[in-house]
């Protein structure tokens, strides 16, 4: 992308209502826009960080053998009602009538419909394990909108739901999606915790929360610093496993790591004191497991091996994509902006010309910018008129991890220069072997 030709509306000024960094430097960095309290519009920017993590979130949960579709925002309130949750949710559920006089509802979430869907199709035990997923746009009218998108009104979620014949089969479908969870995060550059949350009014140890540390987080969190030091990392993961699965959970979950909902002060204190710690942390996703809980109100059943019908066992598993934004610009930014995780970053390589207009510049910049796209680096280019200070500031608000900066002085000499956004480090080379450089760091993400 050239930027003369893109759309990047920069901020100078650090806008008012933003109290955190992560709100500040998308505002500021052009890649969100307020529409009314926690409703934003995604610009160009924003939108293609969003999109790459929804790429990423489809790739794992595929690996995972987990099933892509699609259900509405808009949902009929008649499978509420079946549920008991039309009641339930209160305030936060935003209901709207139709010229019918019909209520409707924008989803919070979609246990409810996918449950209909279920229950209408299918009747055996043959077709299960069965997990389908989508990625959409989710409604809940929070009381306090704030942080920007991390805790807005209408949000993006990937949520999953899990159909099994048996207890058994649901808590391997439970680990399948603890795994794919940390896959996810790590390729994004995150750190995120499993912790055991709260069942809520079902109850149960089936549900962990991924938290991301960091100090705008709003959970408090409790653990052991055991469990910062675990990796996924990229060890083959066979999930029709079960041994295998089961084991990835025993690891990452056998140490003490509670949100303050579920911590218990006499289990934290058997953690050896220097390693006990407190923090905050950002929810960007949860698992759960809540048994038959939808399908015995809404029955959906089974036939099952030894004949007659069963309620299937279910679980729903959701993935904040739309905080998650928010959380990996909190963990990863400085005084001068964003610094993107190569694995998400929405222009994975800048040029910035420091001199428009001198014909060995515009040469170099025009070649190395083909040669980038041609390799599939999506490069910005600065062919702005513009004073290299200002480009450079430009770069790193938006968070290009790997900028190329390129000369009339340092062509004469046959270099341009090719910058970390992370270490700030300047190395000088030739347009070839920063282009090969560049080319390595990003094979294989
Ligand atoms: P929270 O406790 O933060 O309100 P939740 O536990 O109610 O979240 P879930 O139902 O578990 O949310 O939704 C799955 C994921 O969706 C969460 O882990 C979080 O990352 C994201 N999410 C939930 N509410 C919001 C929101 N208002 N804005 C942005 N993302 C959200
Ligand atoms: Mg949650």
């Amino acid at each position: 992308m050239r930027l003369t030709r893109y759309f990047l509306p920069v901020l100078k000024e650090t806008p008012a209502e933003a109290t955190i960094a992560s709100h500040r430097l998308m505002l500021r960095a052009g890649m969100i826009r307020q529409s009314s309290a926690g409703i934003y519009s995604w610009l160009p920017l924003g939108f293609k960080v969003l999109r790459r993590l929804e790429q990423i979130v489809h790739e794992e949960q595929q690996k995972a053998g987990h099933i892509p579709m699609l259900m509405p925002t808009l949902q009929s309130a008649d499978l509420w009602r079946e549920s008991g949750r039309y009641e339930d949710y209160g305030q936060e559920m935003l209901r709207i009538t139709d010229r019918h006089d019909r209520d409707m509802l924008y989803g919070p979430t979609n246990e409810e419909l996918i449950t209909d869907i279920f229950r209408n199709s299918v009747a055996s035990y043959k077709e299960l394990p069965l997990t389908l997923y989508h990625i959409q746009w989710k409604f809940r009218d929070e009381v306090r909108p704030r942080f920007g998108v991390m805790r807005g009104r209408e949000f993006l979620m990937k949520d999953g739901y899990n159909f099994d014949l048996t207890k058994e089969d649901a808590l391997h479908a439970y680990n399948r999606h603890l795994v794919s969870y940390l896959r996810t995060y790590e390729r994004m550059g995150l750190k995120a915790i499993p912790m055991r949350a709260d069942g809520g009014p079902i109850g149960g140890d089936y549900t962990h929360e991924f938290l991301v540390l960091a100090d705008t987080g709003e959970s408090e969190v409790f653990y052991d610093s055991e469990v910062t030091d675990l990796t996924f990392g990229d060890r083959e993961i066979d999930f029709d496993n079960v041994a295998e699965c089961q084991g990835v959970l025993e690891e990452f979950t056998s140490r003490y790591a509670r949100t303050d909902e579920t911590h218990d002060e006499a289990l934290f204190n058997e953690v050896p004191e220097d390693r006990r710690r407190t923090a905050r942390g950002i929810e960007v996703g949860q698992i759960f497991y809540f048994g038959t809980k939808y399908s015995d109100a809404m029955n959906a059943a089974v036939s099952s091996p030894d004949g007659g019908k069963v309620p299937v066992h279910m679980g729903s598993h959701g993935i904040g994509v739309s905080r998650l934004v928010g959380a990996l610009i909190e963990a990863n930014h400085d005084e001068n902006g964003i610094i993107w995780p190569e694995s998400v970053a929405p222009f994975k390589v800048g040029i910035v010309n420091l001199r428009q207009g001198d014909g060995a510049a515009d040469a170099a910049c025009e070649s190395l910018y083909g040669q980038l796209m041609a390799a599939g680096l999506d490069p910005l280019y600065d062919d702005r008129d513009e004073r290299a200070g200002g480009k450079f500031a430009t770069m790193d608000l938006i968070g290009v991890p790997w900028r190329i900066t390129v000369g009339p002085r340092g062509l004469q000499n046959g270099v341009v220069e090719l910058t970390s956004r992370r270490t700030g480090e300047t190395e000088e080379m030739s347009p070839e072997a920063a282009l090969a450089k560049v080319t390595e760091i990003y094979a294989g993400l």
